[in-house]
């Protein structure tokens, strides 16, 4: 069975490449009616911090990107954060000690490089110096008081692998050093905890962006030694996803403002308008088609078609496809999307009462296919609950412009009935037939009266929206 997952480390804030590994993750999973794990990578305890956990599971649930094993859910492979699982790690350490894949290193930190110096050698790393140390030289490191650390033992040779999305790809070994799984008073390291993970948790495939590719030899190894002692029987399969490069082809670091995932939301973008972009750096639906649901990405989602090379991260298209899934709303779910952001600037009472709730439901057809993001709506539709006296005048009339709003005021207040058609055809009359103005400047001042605005929802609607009395307020104060 297809078990995938996704591993990060809470430190600092959720970023676009790992919600990208997500994605494809969860797409990956879904499409092959498989597992999702969300687990925790929180060995270095320095860095760690719970409030980036939190922004992590926050993420992950406004993406929707649910997941079916992990933290907050649980599942049978549990506990799901590795500071909960010391436990786990330690066994397997007693374990692999006791094989033939690991030995007790004694050297510290400047030994093994000074060694390769003198020897002349340009590989860097460790020499494996203790590999085959005698009883006697292990006594005397240890009278020396020296702690040692669990290291494994690199085969010989080569390291070859199918790589998901880049094919086939060899390491040769002797640029792998034989790497450290602990510390010497026993903290487990990434190098053990990652593999001892998906060995327990029996993933299938891991799915993990290029910066982790080198780190996949030695995983590949240790899985081995998994093997010999009982852990699992099955090494999984291996895809790095393609680095995202921002401004200035500079790889996106997470302290880019444009990475951080909550700031989408913040800034109005819809999940799956955000899913939707992100899926783009590395995957295509077909050739020419850059929009997609959620569901179309899950049916068509092949790992083969991840292309390797470098994917570059465009705001500007990544808003372009937001306004597109905009528009694919429908308006009872566009409206209770940007209910929150109305709430939040005290655009309509909340709890929403009733006098706005159906302003709101007349409102949202008139601004539906206007809006790019949903941060949008409190500007477009403010003017519509603001009280007369208290609406926000953004743009100023002009000097000019005041004989135009006289010429409304006057024509609005002989209007006999208060309808979109005839509140046009009142204004068409007084301004252009009888100021003989072009349509643009007619308006503009109308707008700017009405709104407090130069942008607005459609003029007429919106007036028969706000009724006689309000609109003939606002057409007198603007004149004030
Ligand atoms: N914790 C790693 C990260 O946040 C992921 C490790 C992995 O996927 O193997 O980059």
């Amino acid at each position: 069975p297809v078990r995938v997952r996704m591993a990060p480390s809470p430190t600092g804030s959720p970023h676009v490449g790992l919600a990208r590994t997500a994605l494809f993750n969860w797409a990956f999973a879904r499409h092959h009616g498989g597992t999702f794990v969300f687990r925790i990578e929180d060995t270095d305890k320095e860095r760690n911090t719970e409030e980036s956990y939190l922004g992590l599971v926050e993420v992950m649930r406004w993406l929707k990107l649910d997941w079916d094993e992990g933290v907050e859910v649980g599942g049978p492979h549990g506990p799901y954060k590795q500071s909960e699982r010391t436990d786990i790690y330690a066994d397997v350490l007693a374990k692999l000690r006791a094989s033939s894949y690991t030995y007790d290193c004694y050297c510290t930190g400047e030994e093994p490089q000074a060694r390769r110096k003198a020897a002349g050698s340009k590989v860097m790393g460790y020499d494996g110096f203790c590999r085959d140390l005698t009883d006697e030289q292990v006594a005397a490191f240890k009278a020396e008081g020296r702690q040692a650390v669990v290291r494994f033992r690199m085969p010989d040779g080569e390291i070859k692998f199918n790589d998901l999305v880049r094919g086939e790809i060899a390491f040769q070994t002797e640029f792998v050093p034989d790497f450290a799984l602990a510390r010497a008073n026993g903290d487990p390291l990434y190098t053990l905890t990652a593999p001892v993970d998906d060995a327990t948790m029996q993933i299938s495939h891991v799915l993990r962006g290029e910066d982790l590719l080198s780190s996949t030899p030695r995983q590949i190894a240790l899985f081995e030694g998994l093997k010999e002692i009982g852990l699992t029987d099955f090494t999984p399969e291996f895809g790095h996803l393609p680095y995202v490069m921002g401004e200035g082809n500079k790889k996106l670091s997470k302290r880019d403002p444009e990475a951080n995932l909550l700031g989408y939301r913040d800034a109005g973008f819809l999940p799956e308008g955000l899913l939707n972009y992100l899926a783009l750096l590395g995957w295509s639906l077909s050739g020419d088609r850059d929009v997609f649901t959620l569901d179309e990405l899950v049916e068509a989602f092949d790992i083969a078609d991840v292309q390797p090379n470098p994917a570059r991260f465009d705001l500007k298209k990544a808003e372009a496809i937001n306004a597109d899934h905009m528009r694919m709303l429908t308006l009872e779910d566009l409206t209770s999307r940007v209910l929150p952001f109305l709430k939040a600037e005290g655009v309509v009472s909340d709890p929403l009462n009733d006098a706005d709730a159906q302003m709101l439901e007349l409102a949202m057809p008139l601004v539906a296919e206007r809006m790019n993001k949903l941060t949008e709506a409190p500007a477009l539709l403010g003017f519509l609950f603001a009280d007369e006296a208290s609406l926000e005048r953004v743009d100023a009339l002009g000097e000019a412009d005041k004989p135009v709003v006289e010429a409304s005021l006057a024509a609005m207040e002989a209007l006999e009935t208060w309808s979109t058609a005839e509140i046009e055809a009142g204004l068409r009359a007084a301004l252009i037939d009888g100021l003989g103005l072009k349509p643009r400047k007619a308006f503009g001042p109308v707008r700017i009266a009405i709104s407090g605005r130069k942008v607005s929802p459609p003029l007429f609607e919106s007036m028969e929206l706000l009724g006689r009395e309000r609109s003939l307020t606002r057409l007198r104060d603007a004149l004030a």
